[in-house]
């Protein structure tokens, strides 16, 4: 060992190391300030950080790649030690950390427990290593960024184990040229047993190429990752633990009052650099250092576009290049100089973005996506009114009328008529307020939504009411589709409203039969003041039946797929709800959509105010997810959301299966099984 070299070595590299770490770590601090702070609720923070960041939950998701990825993780950790050991040896061949040494510690052989796994390890992280190969050289996993770069990284990863076990296999011969196979160290074993023979010069040079060769392709391996996606193996563990911990469906407001983001965008039109920072993003400079910390960490799996419903039907946006897109743009950048759009990113990106979280559900280091685009559509729509034309009469019709169809106002309760369904201004001190929400006030399908659920909570006893004409849009598809001025001031005169009856001492409890209006009413209204509990219509009429208010006996035939909203779901992790009221219904058969289904369910199409846009080209999410579900055999679907009933219906159409297929909500099934539905008369081929 030649001291020597390896003090050039370990200075020369690990210097070069942190002159590159430190530009890149500087780098990040360009970013803006986040608006919630990053270093709270420790304890959920480290939970995350087991979870996700050690115990890579989600990377299990492709279940073959995940534990490839785990082997190398752990293989990586406990070889980090080893790599110590060996920079020590360059200095004193005889150098071994003192717990590590063959010594018992405390009468624990640790020296020898160490051994052992590191071997195991080392081998492991072999085998994983030859998975990615697989993956890259011989499937050429599409969802992959196929690079040389990954292939050379996966080189180094394998000949630093090699080297390490040549250079103990070698070093035991030449202690020993008879050493038996021993299973206390089972790498080194084997390499001994492929230079059995060699002469001691042969022996010593082995050895001495494996030392070097492992001493030193650690500390390559370590200089490439500032340059590289590996980058992440630094950023992943930090970019969870610092993640967002308010509710996922929360969107951030830009201003606490519509009155001061009106400020703020008057400051902005005049050019206050700042303010405009602050009104979405445009600019590279204006995303957060988080968001940064985002673009490093991305490791190009691919596993976000591998489940998007834009990418999977063609659009033009692919979340993975969206980000390699942004993290080439900022790493490139001259500070302040281009507009994202169109010059970075395409404003048709934006557009197809349906919101419904499928990437974020699937990204193994917990990067957001959702939350960039909506602030790059918020600056194209209130610094520079660019926004699909489309839009524009859902943006008037929920700015004047209160509902995206533009409708009148004053029909907004018709929906009701003949139900004799109370009005909160009559009966103030009603326990439980329906929101009814827009679809179900207006869009005649999901009219019956309402009307089932009002029957239900009749049959059960339910002390309600609705608003009325006082209820007005959420503002879900005006916040989502960057008109924050729209969902602002509609969220302010809903708040005034709910806060209005919550001190008259009524609407204790909310529930709604929109995962949309829940979705924002529970975790978005905090901001405007709300502190109401939210409870979307599957979890109450669930707990209507446990209480055995509701009894379902009325046998509904038929085999029945269930459709996961992504608000319900991946927003809010109602996923069992709707399927325990469906498996209460005697005579159903439930099915699910193999794969597709719960957290990684296909989205509808219709979020993200993709509801009111049209689609980029002709193949169509909501037919995707249509076909998806016929294809269980299922007679009939089923949902808990007026506006995934509406895409599926209109999938269902596309197949001209109309007259064969029912389309029902589950408080609509669940009527019909509590023998106060509308929907009996259902089409023949159902029956069965
Ligand atoms: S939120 Fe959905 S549509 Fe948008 S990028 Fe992610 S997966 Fe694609
Ligand atoms: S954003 Fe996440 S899921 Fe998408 S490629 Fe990057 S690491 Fe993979």
């Amino acid at each position: 060992m030649n001291p020597l070299v390896m003090t050039l070595l370990l200075v020369g590299l690990w210097g070069a190391f942190a002159v590159s770490a430190t530009r890149r770590m500087r780098a990040l601090g360009t970013g803006s300030p986040t608006w919630e702070p990053r270093t709270d609720r420790i304890g959920e923070r480290l939970g995350a950080t087991w979870t996700f960041a050690f115990w890579q939950k989600k990377m299990r998701y492709y279940w073959l790649a995940g534990i490839a990825h785990q082997l190398i993780f752990v293989g990586f950790i406990v070889l980090l030690l080893r790599s110590i050991v060996l920079w020590g040896r360059g200095f004193d061949p005889s150098f071994n950390l003192w717990i590590l040494g063959p010594e018992p510690v405390g009468g624990v052989p640790l020296g020898a427990i160490y051994g052992f796994v590191k071997d195991v390890l080392a081998l492991l992280v072999v085998a994983g290593a030859l998975v990615f190969v697989y993956y890259r050289v011989i499937r050429r996993e599409p969802r992959m960024t196929l690079s040389g770069e990954g292939l050379v990284i996966l080189g180094i990863i394998i000949a630093m184990m090699l080297a390490d076990l040549s250079y103990d296999g070698a070093s035991r011969l030449l202690a020993d040229p008879n050493v038996p196979f021993d299973a206390h160290e089972p790498g080194a074993s084997l390499a001994s047993l492929v230079y059995r023979g060699l002469s001691p010069d042969a022996l010593s040079f082995v050895a001495q190429t494996g030392f070097w060769t492992h001493s030193t392709l650690v500390l390559v391996f370590l200089n490439i990752l500032p340059y590289t996606k590996h980058f992440h193996i630094i950023t992943a563990i930090p970019n969870v633990f610092l993640g967002d911990l308010t509710p996922r469906g929360r969107l951030r407001p830009l201003a606490k009052t519509t009155e001061e983001l009106m400020a703020k965008v008057e400051k902005a039109s005049e050019g206050d650099d700042a303010g405009a920072a602050r009104i979405g993003y445009s600019r590279i400079e204006h995303f957060t250092w988080k968001d940064n910390l985002d673009f490093y960490t991305c490791t190009e799996c691919g596993r976000c576009s591998d489940n998007c419903p834009a990418t999977k039907t063609g659009k033009l946006l692919s979340p993975k290049h969206f980000t390699l897109d942004l993290r080439n743009h900022f790493n490139s950048k001259r500070e302040g100089t281009t507009d994202l759009v169109p010059t970075v990113i395409k404003p048709e990106v934006l557009w197809a973005c349906t919101t419904c979280r499928a990437c974020e559900e699937q990204c193994p280091v917990n990067i957001s996506y959702v939350d960039k685009i909506v602030q790059m559509r918020r600056n194209l729509v209130t610094m520079r009114g660019e926004f699909p034309a489309e839009l524009g009469k859902p943006f008037e019709g929920m700015e004047t009328n209160g509902n995206p169809w533009n409708l009148a106002r004053v029909d907004r309760p018709a929906w009701a008529e003949g139900l004799d369904v109370p009005l909160m201004s009559d009966k103030p001190q009603a326990e439980v307020l329906f929101w009814v929400g827009c679809a179900a006030s207006y869009d005649d399908r999901a009219k019956k939504i309402a009307r089932a659920t009002v029957r239900l909570l009749r049959r059960a006893g339910v002390d309600f009411a609705i608003l009325g004409q006082e209820e007005t849009c959420t503002g879900d598809p005006a916040r989502r589709a960057g008109n924050e001025y729209v969902f602002s001031m509609l969220a302010e005169t809903n708040a005034a409203t709910l806060n209005g009856y919550k001190e008259k001492g009524g609407a204790r409890r909310v529930i709604t039969t929109c995962p949309h209006c829940f979705n924002t009413i529970k975790n978005e209204y905090k901001d405007f003041g709300v502190e109401l509990e939210v409870v979307h219509h599957a979890d109450f009429l669930l707990g209507l039946i446990a209480e055995k208010k509701l009894q379902p006996n009325n046998a509904v035939r038929g085999r029945v797929a269930y459709h996961d909203s992504c608000y319900l779901g991946r927003y809010n992790d109602i996923y069992e709800s709707p399927r325990s009221i469906l498996a209460s219904i005697p005579g159903i058969e439930l099915v699910e959509v193999p794969d597709w289904n719960r957290k990684k369910g296909l989205c509808c199409g219709a979020g993200g105010a993709q509801m009111w846009m049209e689609e980029q080209n002709k193949d169509r999410v909501n037919v995707k997810r249509t076909l998806q579900l016929l294809d269980t055999g299922a007679t009939t679907i089923a949902s808990a959301c007026p506006f995934c009933m509406t895409m599926l219906k209109d999938g269902v159409k596309s197949q001209s299966k109309e007259d064969e297929i029912r389309n029902l909500d589950v408080a609509e099934l669940l009527a019909e099984a509590c023998g106060v539905g509308e929907t009996r008369g259902a089409p023949p081929a159902a029956a069965e």
